[in-house]
């Protein structure tokens, strides 16, 4: 058998005394841990960080102004000494250990009988993460990784399951709960309580419920399924929201769109089945396709990830497949993506409410060419930014239509080819420029149209054109 150096084991210390030696910075890491898990707190220290002076004079620890002594640890369950002076924590380790005592010496395995692991807390769930003293920077750094992939709300997902437990019990047979359970955690009941919604969780699970009493023994056939409508951002695959890579890791079937590249798709679970369901320009049927999958899919009890370039609901016909899935009663998670305007204004460097330059931003279809006059007045005004999508197919008639609305010839426009993706390229110009320099490069979709000020940005200009003083055209409240 292969030796551990240390037992991960959680430890109880409710009203229990721990001493902590030393009264800095590290000390003060370790009995914010300490008192967060219940403990009675001893600080030995001559002088105490702000912040442990607080504690101790609104009594939640006891301050010993006092040099070490192995008298102070009577009564005591475990000790940590975090002191910057060798001899002193060796001391206090020889003192422990004499009585038996677990003991943390930070930063010194040698001296040290317990260690504290770098921890993701999600309460009641905590992970606990320890390199037996090897590498604590490495520590921190699989902290991050996990802290990653965990819910924010998975201790309330432990809570809300913990509160049923009892109940679920009583209305099922032993063999199962166990089956129940595991659909729960991987199910819409799960999926609601992770976005924060316990009113459909609570309904899911009335739902779930009912389908493990009807099938009774087999305990598995009728799982519900649900989907996912997730925003897949711009393009680059860091963009992805923790949320959306969560849901992309359980996914067990993919739809996904020609916006959604292979650098998105490579995140997503490894054996997940996916299927493109892009639109050719003027096909017919394909979203009544899409909404039929969506729903056979869900009702097959599958995990169906419904994955969209940018955000769901900017162009993106979320709408609908909401309503599809509504009728047919099968559970819905949104999830936000950064939508292209966002993602293109970051990497071309287009600040799209800069103060000085733009009072608001619209996004607009480029396929819309029919808004009435008032609309492309002010389209047609340069302190306000217009985002075109799907705009390149029509780009001479929005052109035509903002100067014919009152925009000059030198209206600052940009062209963002491919943003936030290897190969994005931007073109800068101006209204009456921007087309013939878009076609002598090639421009293609997906591309976004910017027009007003703020489409000329450059930094180092812009500090001179916008002296600090500048009265604020749009400063936040
Ligand atoms: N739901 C998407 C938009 C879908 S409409 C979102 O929120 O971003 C499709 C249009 O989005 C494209 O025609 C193009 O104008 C724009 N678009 C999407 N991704 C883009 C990208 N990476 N670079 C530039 N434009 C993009």
């Amino acid at each position: 058998m292969k030796r551990v150096d240390y037992l991960p084991v959680f430890l109880r210390l409710e009203a229990r005394r721990v001493v902590v030696v030393g009264g800095g910075a590290v000390a003060r890491r370790k009995v914010r841990w300490l008192l967060k898990a219940g403990a009675r707190v001893s600080v030995v220290a001559p002088t105490l960080h702000p912040q442990l002076a607080q504690l101790a004079a609104r009594g939640e620890l006891m301050h010993l102004g006092e040099e070490f002594d192995a008298s102070q640890l009577e009564d005591s369950i475990a000790v940590v000494a975090a002191t910057t002076e060798r001899a002193v924590n060796r001391a206090v380790s020889l003192a422990a250990r004499a009585r038996n005592l677990p003991v943390n010496v930070v930063d010194d395995p040698d001296l040290s009988t317990f260690i504290f692991p770098a921890i993701i807390e999600r309460s009641p769930i905590i992970v606990a993460v320890g390199t037996a003293g090897n590498a604590p920077v490495l520590a921190r750094r699989v902290r991050a990784q996990i802290e990653a992939l965990l819910p924010a709300r998975l201790g309330a997902l432990a809570r809300f399951m913990g509160a049923r437990r009892a109940a679920i019990g009583r209305s099922l047979a032993a063999f199962a709960r166990r089956a129940f359970w595991e659909r729960i955690v991987a199910g819409p009941v799960a999926s609601a309580v992770l976005r924060g919604d316990e009113v459909a969780a609570e309904r899911a699970l009335t739902r779930e419920l009912r389908t493990a009493l009807l099938t009774g023994a087999r305990g598995t056939g009728g799982t519900l399924g649900e989907v996912y409508l997730i925003g897949a951002g711009p393009g680059d695959p860091d963009l992805l929201t923790l949320r959306a890579l969560q849901l992309l890791q359980q996914a067990d079937v993919i739809l996904y769109d020609r916006l959604v590249g292979p650098e998105v798709l490579e995140r997503a679970r490894r054996d997940a089945e996916r299927i493109f369901v892009g639109k050719d320009h003027g096909e017919v049927g394909q979203q009544q396709r899409i909404n039929e999958l969506l729903v056979r899919f869900a009702r097959e009890g599958k995990r169906v990830a419904r994955l969209k370039g940018g955000d769901p609901f900017v162009f993106g016909r979320g709408a609908e497949e909401l309503e599809v899935l509504a009728a047919h009663d099968i559970p819905v998670t949104v999830v936000p993506g950064i939508t292209a305007a966002l993602g293109a204004a970051a990497a071309a460097g287009l600040p799209l409410t800069h103060r000085g330059l733009a009072r608001s931003v619209t996004f607009v279809s480029g396929h819309q060419l029919d808004a009435p006059s008032g609309e492309w007045r002010f389209f047609a005004d340069p302190r306000h930014t217009v985002v075109f999508y799907m705009g390149m197919t029509q780009l001479p008639g929005i052109i035509a239509r903002l100067r014919a609305a009152g925009a000059s010839a030198r209206h600052p426009a940009a062209l963002i080819e491919s943003a936030t993706l290897p190969q994005q390229r931007v073109v800068r110009g101006s209204l009456s420029d921007i087309g013939a320099r878009a076609a002598a490069l090639g421009i293609e979709p997906p591309a976004l149209l910017v027009t007003g000020e703020v489409a000329a940005f450059a930094p180092g200009e812009a500090l001179g054109a916008v002296p600090a003083s500048a009265p604020a055209v749009n400063a936040p409240a």
